[in-house]
């Protein structure tokens, strides 16, 4: 099966070392992306699989940028998941509102850091053949 390519956008690097070693050690292909408007253009460019993104952001911020991918044909369907230290029940409407299918809280739980994004994928895929089906 070919590999699942993952788009990483973070500015911080101390998180975006951690995420891309989870990612590369559970055999995804990673690329990655520093602000917003890289994340957008990246994620146009490369079409990836699944896209993680954090929301604070310099440039443009991850909310405003899940609002360009959605409303860009080419990315209107790619799982998007916020990663992310805002976790209270309205950050969280603030970014499902915005476009993104699921969130990660920071700090990163190492444990659990590739059942979440395997999760998200999972739950994407359904949400597609579900309205494949309908
Ligand atoms: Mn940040």
């Amino acid at each position: 099966m070919a590999q699942i390519h993952v788009l990483l956008v973070e500015d911080n690097e101390d998180n975006l070392d951690l995420m891309k070693f989870l990612l590369e050690r559970a055999s995804y292909l990673v690329s990655t992306a520093r602000n917003g408007r890289e994340g957008f253009d990246r994620a146009c460019e490369l079409k990836p699989d699944v896209i993680l993104m954090d929301l604070s952001l310099p440039e443009v911020d991850g909310w405003t940028a899940a609002k360009m991918m959605r409303a860009d044909s080419r990315l209107a369907q790619t799982p998007l998941i916020a990663v992310t230290a805002h976790t209270l029940p309205g950050d969280r409407r603030k970014a499902f509102d915005s476009g993104f299918d699921s969130y990660i809280s920071k700090p990163i739980n190492v444990r659990m850091f590739d059942i979440m994004v395997a999760k998200a994928l999972e739950e994407k895929s359904k949400t597609n053949r579900r309205e494949a089906s309908s």
